[in-house]
């Protein structure tokens, strides 16, 4: 008797890995630099065969997650790991572009993805299942905070060892995000880049998936994914104008692209994206060269709260800055008490509590609507990409005090009055 052996599912549609600057073509091994011009490397696709098979409703068919999407993601099995992660709320903005002066604002409001609340949990559900595709049972990142608290979580959940690196001044809701899932952590003395550059080297000598490093052409993939939900969740509608952060720049390049290859494979009705992009002003490398018209980056030291963007060398940056120009969109930046703002104007309008680089981005979005550069009637999208419990401290000092009271109804009548009167002293206006 022959026992019959049931290969696993496998149905994939990427063809390898190509470089961004030259287009030698790779193996889709866990490399990411080409070894003739140290550019890039991006997955390829076979999009026209795919253009043949998908369809609107072979998506909607699929899971409530970003897997539903599997057929442009770069990775072998039929069975990746799925935590719930994508499909986050796209709201109508309508208080929030009132008080702005728009009329179409949406905000799609990853501050609740899954399972750590941030949009990393996109890239990093991406990378631990090609880098068990390719044999790693070791996994690991260069982190600025969340995406240390993805990997970390994400690992538990495929039973992988783990190991992140992370600057040591991060926020206490970022460090104990990710000490609660049991991984090692390294808390490194020096900002982001020189982690990364740490973990370049151990990158190169320990054999570990480095979700940001080795395995960083299927991981950006993932951030495709917030394209392609924005398109579904407005009816299979591309938006005007689109606003998102900006750290090494790779999620505001993978947006586009996904827009992109939706187009391509005829899911939906090409329209130009006007794609602009937010940095905090003490770290601001990008908008410093799209303001100054320069095609190259010059790296900055990092210093502002957003700290969950503070790439001072960002990888991508340079694409971030081609596709702001060509799309004719703006990359600007706002300062601290700016980003504080931000946070604060998107809660009390919104009800939805984002980290500092959602501040940033909400703040930068305000800027552009005043200056002119989006205009009230696009349909306009902003991407809000963290979640504020993590980033407390941020705003520690700017949101008042709970009154507190004996248990008794006259004290809370008398704390009542107080803040009533507290209130209209607050926004009296000026009188001369
Ligand atoms: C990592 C991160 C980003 C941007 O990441 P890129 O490096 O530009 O892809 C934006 N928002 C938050 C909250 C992040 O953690
Ligand atoms: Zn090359």
């Amino acid at each position: 008797m022959t026992a019959t052996i049931t290969a696993p599912s496998r149905q994939a549609n990427f063809t390898g890995l190509k470089c961004k600057e030259c287009g030698a073509e790779y193996e889709a091994q866990a490399i990411h630099v080409c070894e003739y011009c140290f550019g890039p490397l991006e997955v390829k696709y076979d999009l026209s065969q795919l253009a043949k098979t998908i369809t609107r409703q072979t998506i909607e068919a699929g899971p409530n997650s970003i897997w539903r999407y599997r057929s442009f993601l770069p990775v072998e099995t039929n069975t990746p790991i799925d935590v719930g992660t994508g499909m986050t709320p796209l709201l109508k903005a309508n208080r929030l572009a009132r008080q702005l002066g728009l009329k179409h604002l949406y905000i799609k409001n990853d501050a609740v993805n899954m399972p750590t609340l941030s949009f990393k949990d996109r890239v990093v559900s991406v990378a631990l299942t090609r880098a068990q595709e390719l044999g790693f049972t070791t996994v690991s990142c260069a982190s600025t905070g969340n995406l240390a608290n993805s990997t970390a979580a994400i690992a538990a959940r495929a039973g992988l060892d783990c190991c992140v690196f992370i600057p040591s001044d991060l926020e206490a809701g970022k460090v104990l995000g990710t000490l609660i899932y049991g991984p090692t952590v390294m808390a490194v003395n020096g900002n982001y880049d020189q982690v990364n550059r740490l973990c370049s080297e151990v990158a190169n000598t320990h054999g570990w998936g480095f979700v940001n490093i080795n395995l960083r052409p299927y991981y950006s993939e993932g951030s495709k994914t917030l394209g392609y939900e924005v398109i579904e969740q407005l009816g299979w509608e591309l938006p005007d104008h689109i606003v998102a952060p900006l750290a090494s720049g790779s999620l505001f390049t993978k947006i586009y692209k996904g827009f992109r290859e939706f187009i391509e494979v005829g899911l939906v009705a090409d329209k130009a994206v006007r794609c602009s992009g937010a940095q905090a002003l003490g770290c601001s490398p990008i908008a410093s060269a799209f303001s100054e018209g320069r095609d190259f980056i010059n790296p900055v030291k990092p210093s502002t709260i957003a700290k969950s963007i503070a790439i001072g060398n960002p990888a991508d940056g340079v694409y971030a800055l081609d596709i702001a120009r060509k799309t004719n969109g703006n990359i600007e930046s706002v300062n601290d008490d700016e980003i504080v703002a931000g946070i604060k104007l998107l809660a009390e309008t919104e009800g939805i509590f984002t980290e500092t680089a959602g501040g940033t981005t909400i703040a930068v979005l305000k800027k552009l609507v005043e200056a002119g550069k989006i205009d009230p009637e696009e349909k306009t999208v902003v991407y809000i990409t963290g979640n504020g419990l993590k980033t407390q401290e941020a705003v520690q000092g700017y949101i008042g005090e709970p009154l507190t009271i004996e248990p008794k109804l006259d004290a809370f009548e008398r704390a009542l009055e107080r803040s009533r009167t507290l209130e209209r002293l607050e926004w009296q206006p000026v009188l001369v």
